[in-house]
């Protein structure tokens, strides 16, 4: 009998033994199907993902390419793909977690020590070279995402006490005031005034400083001096009532030709001499390890010379939280 001729006379199409097994496999292919379409789409989306962190990786490399060194711009892939992992690391911890107060000395109506002419004019300020040097020191270190505290960045008189409590008050670690040198007669040179105490991390503060200084060239390293410049019994109010570690910089008399043209022509290299021994000393005092992440918890202290003692900086209320 004819498939036609069953569903004429039974009024439907004939069941066929075979035809459960063909839906069987009919759904068997289509199961097939999906595992390869799926298969297929993850395959896609990796290789999407894939694609898309390439060209990320590649997007950030000429900033990375231009911090570092111009001279692999022109190398191969396979190098510049390993990195940016590796170069990107140091760039974001470069933010140096401590805090220094630059003090331009004097200011306002102290002009510090004079130049003038015959006639009384006057030639040269000491104010105006400190500020000259003390800004360029701020905008050094800034440039190295160093947090800077100045006692002042306009010209203003300030108390020697209210500096000292600028200092204190804002937690600073290190405190680096400038000076310029001032007598009658031919001398010249540059020194470092720390507390007559003679504390090491101050000590440390002002030895970075000169050999930055040294390295640069200058006219004659006076040395560390401690206490006063004529009485080292007794210090300058900034190494006094400063607690952190401090120094008083000389750099050079104002009264010598030699020391001012060296002053000029090496504005900008002595203020990144002083900056960089500032961050290497933060590193020496394990204020903060190699890549600027602080290590110390409480604000750095120059114990030796407090005349208070630590109680007084770690009394509840007085470190900062
Ligand atoms: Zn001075």
């Amino acid at each position: 009998m004819s498939d036609e001729e069953f569903e004429r006379l039974y009024g439907r199409p004939p069941i066929k033994p075979g035809g459960r097994k063909k839906v069987k496999i009919y759904w068997g292919r289509i199961i097939i199907a999906l595992i390869i379409l799926v298969l297929l789409i993850c395959g896609v989306v990796q290789l999407i993902k894939s694609i898309a962190r390439h060209f990320s990786k590649d997007d950030s490399l000429p900033a990375v390419v231009n911090s570092a060194s111009d001279s692999s711009a022109a190398d191969s892939t396979a190098p510049v793909e390993s990195q940016p992992e590796q170069v990107t690391q140091p760039v974001q911890q470069q933010q140096w977690q401590f805090k220094v107060c630059i003090d331009p000395g004097h200011g306002g109506e102290d002009d510090g020590a004079c130049i003038t002419d015959d006639n009384g004019n006057v030639l040269r300020r000491e104010k105006d070279d400190t500020s000259r040097l003390g800004y360029a020191i701020r905008d050094y270190l800034k440039s190295k995402n160093v947090q800077v505290v100045m006692s002042r960045e306009t010209d203003v008189m300030l108390d020697l006490a209210d500096i000292c409590k600028i200092a204190n008050d804002n937690w600073c670690d290190l405190f680096v005031s400038i000076h310029r040198d001032s007598v009658s007669g031919d001398v010249s040179g540059f020194e470092a005034c720390v507390h007559s105490k003679m504390p090491e991390p101050d000590t440390i503060l002002a030895q970075n400083i000169m050999t930055n200084l040294n390295s640069v060239g200058i006219s004659n390293d006076r040395g560390i001096v401690y206490g006063y410049t004529n009485d080292r019994t007794q210090n300058y109010h900034v190494n006094a009532d400063t607690a952190c570690p401090s120094v008083l910089m000389e750099m050079g008399f104002i009264t010598s030709a030699t020391d001012n043209k060296l002053f000029d022509e090496h504005l900008t290299e002595y203020a990144k001499a002083i900056g960089d021994a500032v961050i290497k000393t933060a590193q020496d005092l394990k204020i903060v390890d190699a890549n600027g992440t602080r290590l110390l918890s409480k604000p750095m202290i120059s114990e030796t010379k407090l005349y208070f003692g630590l109680d007084y900086y770690y009394s509840p209320g007085k470190i900062p939280q």
